[in-house]
């Protein structure tokens, strides 16, 4: 399997590996049902982890704020008219689409995943420390 880069998409030797998450998940299935799957593994290369940590960061922020205005849309086109003009289907599916298409929007324009493993807790030194005192202890 060839490692690729999510940055530069430079088949590279080493690189850090990247976390999978929903999107890619969903692309490599898309891919694979289309029979188009290259299987590359997904890295960042060691002169991109700058670029990648930015691009990680803006894409984060836009998430959050194109989520919180999905919400508003929701609670105007949706929540709202309930308790006031009365349950419409047509208002209410406007409503979610319209809140979908815009937390689909970022992930579109500037889906960026992860890195993998860097995110995974590892047990701390300190604590292993003193299991291993409460061990002796015990004996
Ligand atoms: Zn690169």
């Amino acid at each position: 399997m060839a490692k690729v880069c999510i940055i530069c998409s430079q088949e590279v030797e080493s690189g850090h590996a990247v976390a999978d998450d929903a999107v890619i998940r969903s692309i490599r299935w898309a891919k694979q049902s289309l029979g188009i799957a290259k299987n590359n593994t997904l890295v960042v290369c060691g002169k991109d982890l700058e670029v990648h940590k930015k691009k990680r960061q803006g894409y984060e922020r836009n998430l959050a704020v194109y989520m919180a205005i999905a919400g508003i849309v929701l609670v105007i086109l949706v929540f709202l008219p309930i308790f006031t003009t009365g349950f419409s289907v047509s208002a209410t599916l406007v409503g979610l689409l319209f809140a979908a298409l815009l937390v689909f929007m970022p992930v579109l324009t500037s889906h960026t995943p992860a890195l993998a493993a860097a995110s995974a807790p590892q047990p701390k030194p300190a604590e292993a420390k003193k299991a291993a005192a409460k061990k002796q202890k015990k004996r």
